[in-house]
């Protein structure tokens, strides 16, 4: 089928007519597809959708992309180059917008009928340039004219406090693999003016709603007015959310009473969370008692946890939502009465004595279900951080290990893996991801072995003209690409690798070289308020010119900062690593997913018990992974004990003192901002509140014994066979239909 059509397009000139002919021909086919239908849908509720490129994607799910591919050759492209015309959506932050996207694609492959819902920002998240070894913020305007959005003629008029607006809705197809589609619905407004953001930089007016509503995702939130327009925002996405439910249920001949057999709401983070309010008081106005509408809404809704960080859960001044949305208080305060009428602790309140509103509060008390992300994560919720809301209503409570696309974590990015896979086993671990468990027989296979490790080599040689393309770096295709990516948080602890890099910039300059040299690669934005994660970006960034300038070290160690890590980088990051650097403060990291890219993708994983690393750990076994540091409980105890100090362990450990001490050096005056470095070490110093110095010790020590057992080829492609036949389990197709089955419970 579309043989000629393909033929067609694939012989056009440009690659940009090339690109564009492809996204309206893939589009349509989308259409012709026809729709996922059911009585009951769900709503996948999320403020991000991290969704990436699309055109390979959807070829890949409708089963078009080798013939476009064949096609392409012919005419002497590659899809490659395709691909590099189209933008790259900017509506997620992180893992958790990433997660969102993986979940469409896997409830569109189980043939489920479900939709997300969120916000089109016009200019997204930043988009993050290098300067002076500084991060600088831009605006990332990356809607084109022609894209996937398609604008319907859907849309509802929205109240706020002191406004009224008007939505439009947008929608982009989501094909599933091999299978009809669902929609990803995003809301917007007409006059929003994005000509208020100056070039080269991301302020603007934050007061006037109408021109800036949609403007950016999660704007700079550090000030009143930013934290203001998140609310804005928030209240935006779910009443139209609400709406878009019972318009939908009752075009499908509910009365309303039984709208949980037509519509579940998952709510992914506390973000969504003003939804059910706001579905209370739509039936509220259509006549139904506040009894009846807590009950019905209340078998609705299912609310995700991510975090256990304290300064991540929202908890809003009561007067923030005063003025945004008055109409929505009084269900609001009707939800906090009636929840501290059953339950007196204080613990539990919506509405706490410091008139705050605890987001996350509402949904456990209002929905039927909590769940955690990673089994350590969940079992962190029940124990700790939760306990009280789990005395109460211990049957909510339930884990749904987080997992990843295989089709666009593997069969896209990673297309001579696959191929060397389906060779192997069939290619039925393409819809039953399980099935990469028969790899397990060639793990001592030597001709399976080398052709791992060749294609392993051809994606860091991939990578290397990459990155030198778009950033005009070069690297050493020969050397050890260890790699962490990820947003740059302090309990995500890049500065705990920065001091490595210190420590083994001082074993080099001290003569000691390494067997063969390593390229450390890094990829993180910082958020533009969080002054310490800039200032770990520019440590590593200054570290890197240091080392590329000295004759003595560059020849063994490049470190290298990935400028503006998007979906798009991290496909072509994560087939070339070696060494998967997933090294979080064990408790802190929800669960993390990248980690699973990794492992999918035949690296070796450097680690904590933190998060899904845990599960990592117990499928792959101890020969198979690299882990260190101290225990979740031991960290939850130094918290509860309050008996850590970076301080003392400075003081004591000359090892240590010596590599922190380098942060404040001349050498790093020379090329660095000292008032940035000071900070940064006095922080690490006085406070370390994520613990790096905690671990520094075993993590060099085991880090270097990785290094040395990358040398035995043999036993690292086993290690990384190991890894893939044993990745099944994070398929996301898995975590959707434990979802389907023990929450949502479609057909
Ligand atoms: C997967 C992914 C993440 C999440 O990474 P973690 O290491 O799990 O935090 C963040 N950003 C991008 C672009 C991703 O693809």
């Amino acid at each position: 089928m579309y043989g000629i059509e393909i033929e067609n397009i694939a012989s056009k000139k440009s690659n940009e007519e090339i690109y564009y002919a492809l996204l309206e021909f893939t589009k349509d086919v989308m259409q012709k597809r026809g729709r996922i239908e059911g009585k009951k849908k769900i709503y996948y509720i999320s403020a991000e959708f991290l969704i990436g490129k699309l055109l390979s994607n959807n070829l890949i799910n409708l089963g078009l992309y080798d013939q476009v591919a064949e096609a392409l050759a012919k005419n002497g492209k590659s899809m490659a180059e395709i691909e590099e015309i189209e933008p790259e959506p900017s509506l997620g932050n992180g893992g958790l917008g990433r997660l969102a996207a993986c979940f469409l694609d896997s409830i569109a492959t189980l043939g489920l009928a479900g939709d997300g819902i969120g916000l089109n920002y016009h200019l997204g998240l930043f988009k993050q340039e290098f300067e002076n070894n500084l991060q600088k913020e831009v605006k990332n305007p990356w809607i084109e004219k022609q894209s996937w959005l398609r604008r319907t003629g859907k849309g509802y008029t929205v109240i706020f406090g002191d406004l009224r607006v008007q939505s439009v809705m947008y929608e982009i197809d989501v094909t599933g693999y091999d299978n009809k589609c669902n929609t990803l619905k995003l809301f917007d407004i007409e006059s929003i003016d994005e000509g208020m953001v100056n070039e080269g930089s991301i302020s603007f007016d934050k007061n006037d709603i109408r021109k800036n509503l949609t403007l950016f995702l999660y704007p700079d939130d550090s000030d009143y007015n930013g934290e203001l327009l998140r609310i804005y925002q928030q209240y935006f996405m779910v009443s139209n959310a609400a709406q878009l439910i019972i318009d939908e249920a009752l075009a499908k001949g509910s009365n309303l009473y039984d709208l949980p057999d037509y519509a579940v709401i998952q709510i992914n983070d506390t973000h969504p969370t003003m939804v059910i309010p706001e579905l209370i008081r739509l039936l509220l106005k259509r006549g139904i008692s506040m009894d009846d509408s807590i009950n019905i809404v209340s078998k609705m809704c299912a609310y995700t946890n991510h975090t256990i960080l304290a300064e991540a859960l929202e908890k809003w001044p009561i007067w923030y939502l005063e003025k945004v949305v008055p109409h929505l208080m009084p269900v609001i305060k009707m939800l906090d009465v009636k929840a501290k009428e059953k339950h007196s602790n204080p613990r539990v309140a919506i509405i706490d004595n410091e008139n705050r509103v605890h987001m996350a509060h509402i949904d456990i008390h209002y929905g039927f279900s909590v769940n955690g992300v990673a089994a350590l994560h969940t079992d962190i919720l029940k124990k700790s951080e939760l306990k009280p809301f789990y005395d109460i209503y211990p049957q909510k409570f339930n884990n749904k290990t987080n997992g990843i696309t295989f089709r666009r974590w593997l069969l896209h990015c990673n297309h001579e893996l696959s191929s060397l896979i389906t060779s192997k086993i069939g290619d039925g671990y393409k819809k039953n991801a399980n099935e990469l468990e028969k790899l397990m027989q060639f793990a001592g296979d030597k001709e399976t072995q080398d052709k791992l490790l060749d294609i392993k080599a051809a994606k860091k040689k991939e990578f290397k003209e990459y990155i030198k393309e778009k950033q005009g770096i070069d690297i050493d295709g020969n050397s050890i690409f260890d790699v962490q990516v990820k947003r740059l948080h302090e309990y995500k602890r890049q500065q705990m690798n920065a001091l490595y890099i210190i420590y083994k910039y001082m074993e080099i300059k001290a003569g000691r070289k390494p067997e063969r040299p390593v390229t450390m690669i890094f990829g993180a934005k910082a958020a533009p308020a969080y002054t310490i994660a800039k200032d770990i970006i520019h440590l590593i960034l200054c570290l890197s010119e240091i080392i590329r300038n000295d004759p003595d070290v560059s020849p063994y160690l490049n470190v290298v900062m990935l400028e503006n890590y998007n979906v798009t980088y991290a496909e072509k990051v994560i087939p070339a690593a070696d060494i998967s650097e997933q090294i979080s403060l064990a408790s802190k990291e929800a669960s993390g997913t990248s980690n699973m890219k990794f492992m999918l993708n035949g690296a070796v994983t450097l680690g904590t018990d933190d998060g899904a690393n845990v599960e990592i750990h117990e499928f792959v076994g101890d020969d198979n992974i690299y882990i260190f540091g101290e225990s979740s409980e031991q960290v939850i105890k130094h918290y509860e004990n309050s008996d850590y100090s970076s301080e003392k362990i400075y003081d004591n450990d000359k090892d240590i003192s010596k590599l922190v001490d380098f942060i404040i050096s001349k050498e790093l005056f020379a090329v660095g901002n000292k008032k940035s470095l000071i900070r940064l070490y006095m922080e690490i110093v006085t406070k370390d509140w994520f613990m790096a110095l905690l671990d520094l010790k075993e993590y060099i020590k085991v880090k270097e014994q990785v290094l040395a057992e990358y040398e035995n080829r043999e036993a690292w492609a086993s290690k990384m066979l190991v890894n893939i036949a044993k990745a099944g389990f994070f398929s996301s197709d898995r975590t959707i239909s434990q979802y389907n089955e023990d929450i949502w419970k479609l057909n």
